[in-house]
Formats: structure tokens, C-alpha cells, sequence
């Protein structure tokens, strides 16, 4: 046994904490660690007199025989595993990568190696993990710049970096972020990622413009963290190249514009058509309205005709039957007295027939003013003329001398239609013995009329009602009355550019103000 001394090995081996086996010329291992034992999974003392092809892969067997022999030959301590991969295979079967060290040494004049074996699993996977992240660091399509916190100074790109910004790594070194954004100065820069330095942040995302060495631009989003390599802080920042996404957003951005125009468009569109639509329906309504109107006027016309009608004829059937029967020479004042009375209910009759056919033609829009030069005394006397037969006992109208001098331009008629139809309404409704005052003046370029009387004037609560068509005041039933005269005057006046307003206190009379433009423009 080249051992004699058992324990004086096993001693010195156990004190080592690495695998560590010894194997004679023909690769018998004759001594093995617990640490061998334990790496390789074999019970305490089980690898004595085993083959060392044991305990590797069944590929290398061959290989590992010659150089075996010629590691012999050289005779040299060296360490296996530089440079190449080699495994050893566990009781198991189960293969892992180890590092060995070889030393040969003589003994009792045979030759034994001592390998000194190391499982560098662990470490191996921590290379491997290393070189697949380089692997990943370089390969990555999107740049990698990695620069140090202090200086700022690039220390290191990925290849995707150098593509595209077009510098090599040794002119990079010499620059900073801030030479490739155009955008920033230093100072701003170093604002930027000042919450990064101070570690309030962990991680920063923001958008630039980065300037190739070719001097084009092409815009980024910088992703940036803080890091630390070999006990130095460093910057890593991962660059995406945004120009298609911008592009893309600039393409949607103007599509949606686009759209947007579009919808407008039709928007405005379907606007323009429900304006249409409504116009066209409200059209229909109003001819409807205006047809219901003239339906409600006609049935309206119809009952007041047989009522308004019915009096004055009446009226005019006891005159005319009276006067027939005057028939001596000197009765003639009693039959001038009835001609008068027929004359008057006539007159009267002719007022409503013509009150009705204004609303007709106004309702229908039928109304043709006619314009033309007149004397205003002309009217006033016409008027007061056929109104002086109207008068009751005592009554009496005053009205202006001295208007002579004035000569108008409007529709003569509808003149003739607003006084008569207010000095009427005046002498109506107003009692025996009292005055009705007519009083003309100029004032700001119109021709301003007041009716007076001291009648039973209107009451207030009814005041706002006057201008309804067939609306007639509580206290004036008694009279006979359409309720149309005021309105016709009313819309006549407003549409020739004039006015009426009036004042009323009920027992004590009204006054009714006119006023129509002296030049008048509706021609
Ligand atoms: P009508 O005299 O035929 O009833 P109008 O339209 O001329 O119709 O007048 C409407 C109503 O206004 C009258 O019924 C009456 O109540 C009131 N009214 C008009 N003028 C006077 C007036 N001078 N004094 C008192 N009431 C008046």
C-alpha cells in the first residue's frame, strides 16, 4: 500500500474543503475527501480502487486517457478546466462543470496524481447569466448608453446605440447626453435628473431629440436609472427610437383632424337640413295656424255679423219705415232726422265690413298700402265730419285749426281707418255732454295724435288685454263692439313705422296717442 498512513491523508484532506482525489498510474483512485465523496454523491470510502472514468462523462473517456498520459509525461502542476468546459458525472448520472487542479508527485518511486476539484456549477451558471445579459446588452435593437453620474461621460454604448447615432465608442467616450440633445444645455439636463441623483426617483421616462454625428435628428424616449458599476455611479439609459411612432401619431393626429373636418362637415350639414326641416314644418304650421285662423274669423265673422248687424238694421228698417210715412212737404226735418239715423247705421255697418275684410287681408297678407301726398286737414275734417253724426246729446268735438300747413306722405286710407275707428271709440264710450278732444303735434319727426275723452275710460286690470283682437273691457258690453277696430289699427300703425299707446283711469276718461313718421319710408 503506498499509504501506510492512512489517517496522515485523511487528515491533511479533510482539512481541505474542495473534492480532492488521488489516482495512481493506471487512474485507480486509491484515496478520496469527503468533499470528493460528497460532490460526486458517493458513500464514505466507496471510490477507493474505482477507476477515475467513473467519475467522468462517458464522451470524454477516450480524450481524457491520452491527455492524461501526456499531463504525465509533462509532469507539470497545472489546472485543468481553463479554457474548456470539462464535467465530471455524479453517482447519480447527473453531469456538472468542475475545475480541477492537477499536481503529480512520486512516492515509494510510483507516480500518483492529486487532483484538487472544485464544482463550479454556481459559478458557471453566474458566467452564463453574465454573458447572456452582455449578449442582451449588445444585440438589443433599442441603444443602451451607459454614462458615468458625475461627469457624464459615456462609458460604454451597445452596438444598437453606435448604429444609429453614428459615432464610435472611443468618440463617444469623449461626450455626454447632453452633446447628442440638442434641446439641452447641461444645466437643464442635470435639472432633469437631479431626482434621480438625489434617489428620489428610481427611474425617469421622458421624450427628446437626439442629433446623429451626421447632424440629422430623430426623436426618443429615454428610458433612465440609476445604477452602480464597480463601485461607481453610473447612468443606464435605454433609448427607443420614436420616429415611427411619432410619424404614426402625426399620421393619426392628422387623420383625426381630418375626421374631425369631416364631421363638422356633416354635422353642419344635418344642422342646415333640421334648420330646413323645422322652417319647412314651421311654414305648415303657420299656414295651418293661419287657416285655422281665418276659420276661427269667418265662424267669428258669422256670429257677429247676425248679432252686430242685426241692431243697426233693425235700426235702419224702423228709420226707413218712419220717414216713408212723413210724406207731406213740411215734414221734411222729421224725414232729414230718420235719413240721418239710416245714413248713420250704415255708416256704421260700413265701418265692421271694413274692420273684417283689413284682418282678411291683413291675415292673408293681402295688404297693399298705397302712398301718397296729402293734406292732413283733408283727413282730420273727413273724419270729424262722419264722426260729428255719431255724437251723442251734448257731445262735442274739439280739434285743431291750424294744421293747414302740414301735407303728408302715407296711406290716406288707413289714416282715415286709425282716427275714425279712435274718435268713434271715443264718442262710444263716453257719456252725454262731454268733449272729446283732438290735439296734433310734431315731436322727433312724427306726426303725433291725441284722442281725449272723459268717458268710462278702461279698467286697469283689463288695460293689457286692449289690443286683442275682439277683446272688449267689462264696462263696455253694453255698447255695441267687435273688439277688432284697436287691433287692426294696432298692426296697420306698426306696419307703416308708427305707434299707439294710450292711458286710462276708469270713470274719468281716456287718452289713445298715435304717432306715424312725417316722411315716411315705407314706399
Ligand atoms: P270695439 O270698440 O268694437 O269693442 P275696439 O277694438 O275698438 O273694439 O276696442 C276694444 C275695447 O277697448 C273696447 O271694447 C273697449 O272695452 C275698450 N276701449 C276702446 N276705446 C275705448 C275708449 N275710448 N274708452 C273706453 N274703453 C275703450
Amino acid at each position: 500500500m503506498p499509504f501506510t498512513n492512512e489517517n496522515t491523508f485523511d487528515i491533511l484532506a479533510e482539512a481541505i474543503s474542495e473534492g480532492v482525489i488521488i489516482v495512481d498510474e493506471k487512474q485507480t483512485i486509491v484515496a478520496s475527501n469527503s468533499g470528493a465523496e460528497t460532490m460526486f454523491g458517493y458513500d464514505r470510502g466507496e471510490l477507493k480502487g474505482k477507476p477515475l472514468n467513473i467519475l467522468i462523462p462517458q464522451q470524454y473517456h477516450r480524450g481524457h486517457g491520452g491527455h492524461f498520459k501526456s499531463f504525465l509525461k509533462s509532469s507539470e502542476k497545472r489546472q485543468m478546466g481553463r479554457g474548456r468546459d470539462i464535467s465530471g458525472v455524479a453517482k447519480c448520472g447527473k453531469t456538472f462543470p468542475v475545475e480541477a487542479g492537477l499536481s503529480p508527485f512520486e512516492i515509494y518511486g510510483k507516480t500518483f496524481v492529486m487532483a484538487l476539484v472544485m464544482d463550479i456549477t454556481i459559478r458557471k451558471k453566474a458566467e452564463q447569466e453574465l454573458i447572456h445579459w452582455a449578449k442582451i446588452f449588445d444585440e438589443s435593437l433599442n441603444e443602451i448608453f451607459i454614462f458615468d453620474a458625475q461627469s457624464l461621460k459615456f462609458i460604454d454604448v451597445n452596438r444598437g446605440a453606435l448604429q444609429n447615432i453614428g459615432y464610435n465608442l472611443e468618440e463617444l467616450k469623449q461626450l455626454t447626453p447632453v452633446d447628442i440633445k440638442p434641446e439641452y444645455t447641461e444645466e437643464r439636463f442635470r435639472v432633469l435628473i437631479n431626482d434621480l441623483v438625489q434617489k428620489k426617483t428610481e427611474k425617469l421616462k421622458f421624450e427628446a431629440i437626439h442629433q446623429r454625428k451626421d447632424g440629422t435628428t430623430y426623436p426618443v424616449e429615454v428610458h433612465l436609472q440609476l445604477s452602480n458599476l464597480e463601485n461607481k455611479d453610473v447612468f443606464v439609459a435605454i433609448i427607443l427610437d420614436i420616429t415611427d411612432r411619432k410619424n404614426y401619431t402625426e399620421k393619426l393626429e392628422k387623420k383625426v383632424e381630418e375626421r374631425t373636418e369631416e364631421l363638422h362637415h356633416t354635422i353642419q350639414e344635418l344642422k342646415e337640413e333640421v334648420k330646413l326641416r323645422m322652417e319647412a314644418e314651421a311654414k305648415t304650421k303657420e299656414s295651418l295656424k293661419k287657416e285655422k285662423d281665418l276659420n276661427e274669423l269667418k265662424t267669428k265673422f258669422l256670429s257677429l255679423v247676425s248679432h252686430e248687424f242685426k241692431t243697426p238694421l233693425s235700426g235702419i228698417l224702423t228709420s226707413a219705415t218712419l220717414a216713408g210715412k212723413y210724406t207731406k212737404e213740411e215734414q221734411q226735418e222729421k224725414r232729414d232726422k230718420h235719413l240721418d239715423t239710416i245714413k248713420n247705421k250704415v255708416k256704421y255697418l260700413d265701418n265692421i265690413l271694413n274692420d273684417f275684410l283689413s284682418i282678411e287681408r291683413l291675415e292673408t297678407g293681402k295688404v297693399n298700402y298705397k302712398f301718397s301726398i296729402f293734406p292732413l286737414s283733408k283727413v282730420v275734417n273727413e273724419v270729424v265730419y262722419d264722426a260729428n253724426m255719431l255724437l251723442k246729446g251734448g257731445q262735442r268735438i274739439n280739434y285743431p285749426d291750424d294744421i293747414d300747413g302740414y301735407t303728408l306722405e302715407f296711406d290716406e286710407k288707413i289714416l282715415e281707418l286709425v282716427l275714425s275707428n279712435l274718435i268713434n271709440n271715443a264718442i262710444k264710450y263716453s257719456g252725454e255732454n262731454t268733449t272729446i278732444d283732438i290735439q296734433i303735434h310734431v315731436e322727433d319727426n312724427m306726426l303725433v295724435f291725441k284722442i281725449l275723452d272723459q268717458g268710462i275710460g278702461i279698467p286697469e286690470k283689463e288695460q293689457e288685454f286692449i289690443f286683442k283682437r275682439y277683446f272688449r273691457a267689462e264696462n263696455a258690453l253694453l255698447d255695441q263692439g267687435t273688439g277688432i277696430g284697436l287691433n287692426i289699427v294696432k298692426t296697420h300703425l306698426e306696419n307703416l313705422g308708427g305707434s299707439i299707446t294710450f292711458t286710462s283711469t276708469e270713470n274719468k276718461g281716456s287718452t289713445f296717442v298715435i304717432k306715424i313718421p312725417m316722411i315716411n319710408k315705407h314706399k
